[in-house]
C-alpha cells in the first residue's frame, strides 16, 4: 500500500521496534522510567527548553500546555485553521475552561500583527483575560517565515501574553529552513512536538517549556488521564526517531515536491501549494469519489476532498511517488 493520507501512517521500523523491545522501563507516574527520562531530557535540550514532558498524543500536550498557561476564564488567541482550536474537539473550552479568541489565519499560516493587537483585551471584568498567543508551525505543511514569529511573540510579551508553538511538525520546520529545533522553539514559552507524524515513531509527543511550565503541565496530564506507567516502550520508539529519522525528512520534502511536478503534469490536477510534506491540490469534483476509488484499487490511499492533501513520509518513496503520479494520468486518461 501508498498510504499519501498522512504522516501519521507510517509503521515502526525493524530497528525502532528492536529498540522499543530493549527499552529499560519504570513506573512513568512515579518518576522512575529511565526510558521516559531520556527521552523527555534529549528532546528538551534539543530544544532548548529546561525541561520535557512526554505525552500519549499531541492533542493532549497541546491541552494540557494550555491548562498549564491559561486558568478558567483566561482566553488564548489562535488561528482558525490551527489544530488546537479547529481540530482538537474544543478541548481547551470543553475540559480547560478557556475561552478561544480565533483569528483569520493569513494565506501562509501567519495571524496579521495588527489582528492579534486588535484581539488583545483590556483588564475589563467584561473580557476574558487574554492570556496566551498559540502559533502553529509548520501550517497546513507551510513554514512559519521566522521574522513574522519573532514579531508576533514580541507583540504578545509587550501585552503580557505567554505563547505557545504547537510544533507538531516541527522538525520538519526546522529541516526545511536549515535552522536548528532549538531556534525554531526559541521565541515561545512552551512547544509541543509530535513523533507520531514524520518521523515515524507510533505513539507520543513531549512537550517542552520552562521547568516551573511542564510541573503545572505533569498535573493536567494526570488529570487529563494521560499518565503512564511503563511508557518507556514507546518513548524507546521516539528515541529512535529523534536519533535516527529526523534528518530524513528532507527526503520527504523532495517526494513531496515530486508528486507537486507530477500532478502540475496533468491538465485536470492544480496543484494549490506544496510546502514541506504536504501538497493541496484540486480535481474536477465529479472525479474525486471515483479517483480515489481507482486508486484504492491499485494499492494507493488518498482521501479526495474539495482541496486534496497528499502527505509524503517515512513509507512513501521516490518510486510510491511515480506509481501514484501514473495512476492518476492512467485515471485522465481513460475518463477523457
Ligand atoms: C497531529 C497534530 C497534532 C496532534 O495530534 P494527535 O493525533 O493528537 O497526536 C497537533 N497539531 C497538529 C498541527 C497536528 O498535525
Amino acid at each position: 500500500m501508498i498510504d499519501l493520507r498522512s504522516d501519521t501512517v507510517t509503521r515502526p521500523t525493524p530497528a525502532m521496534l528492536e529498540a522499543m523491545m530493549s527499552a529499560p522501563v519504570g513506573d512513568d507516574v512515579w518518576g522512575d522510567d529511565p526510558s521516559v527520562l531520556r527521552l523527555q531530557n534529549a528532546v528538551a535540550e534539543r530544544a532548548g527548553k529546561a525541561a520535557g514532558l512526554f505525552f500519549p498524543s499531541g492533542t493532549q500536550s497541546n491541552l494540557a500546555a494550555l491548562m498549564a498557561h491559561c486558568g478558567r476564564g483566561d482566553e488564548y488567541i489562535v488561528g482558525q485553521l490551527a489544530h488546537t482550536y479547529k481540530y482538537e474537539g474544543g478541548g481547551a473550552a470543553v475540559l480547560g475552561s478557556i475561552q478561544p479568541q480565533p483569528l483569520e489565519n493569513a494565506a501562509d499560516g501567519s495571524l496579521p500583527l495588527d489582528k492579534i493587537a486588535a484581539a488583545i483585551k483590556p483588564i475589563d471584568n467584561h473580557f476574558a483575560r487574554s492570556r496566551l498567543l498559540a502559533l502553529e508551525n509548520t501550517i497546513g505543511g507551510k513554514v512559519l517565515p521566522a521574522g513574522y514569529v519573532a514579531e508576533a511573540v514580541q507583540l504578545a510579551r509587550s501585552r503580557g501574553l505567554a505563547t505557545h508553538l504547537d510544533g507538531a511538525r516541527a522538525f520538519n520546520a526546522a529541516v526545511a529552513s536549515n535552522a536548528t529545533l532549538a531556534e525554531i522553539c526559541a521565541p515561545f514559552d512552551s512547544v509541543s512536538l509530535c513523533f507520531s507524524k514524520g518521523l515515524g515513531a507510533p505513539v507520543g509527543s513531549v512537550l517542552v517549556g520552562s521547568a516551573e511550565l511542564i510541573e503545572l503541565a505533569q498535573r493536567w496530564r494526570k488529570v487529563l488521564g494521560g499518565g503512564m506507567r511503563q511508557s518507556g516502550l514507546l518513548a524507546a520508539g521516539c528515541l529512535y526517531a529523534l536519533d535516527h529519522q529526523v534528518e530524513r525528512l528532507a527526503e520527504d520534502h523532495q517526494n513531496a515536491a515530486r508528486l507537486a511536478r507530477g500532478l502540475s503534469e496533468i491538465d485536470q490536477a492544480s496543484v494549490l501549494s506544496q510546502a514541506t510534506n504536504m501538497v493541496f491540490a484540486q480535481f474536477p469534483q465529479q472525479h474525486c469519489a471515483p479517483l480515489e476509488a481507482w486508486l484504492k484499487e491499485r494499492g494507493i490511499l488518498t482521501q479526495m476532498l474539495y482541496a486534496s492533501r497528499f502527505v509524503t513520509h517515512l513509507d512513501v518513496s521516490a518510486a510510491d511517488i511515480d506509481t501514484f503520479i501514473a495512476a492518476v494520468k492512467a485515471y485522465f486518461r481513460l475518463a477523457a
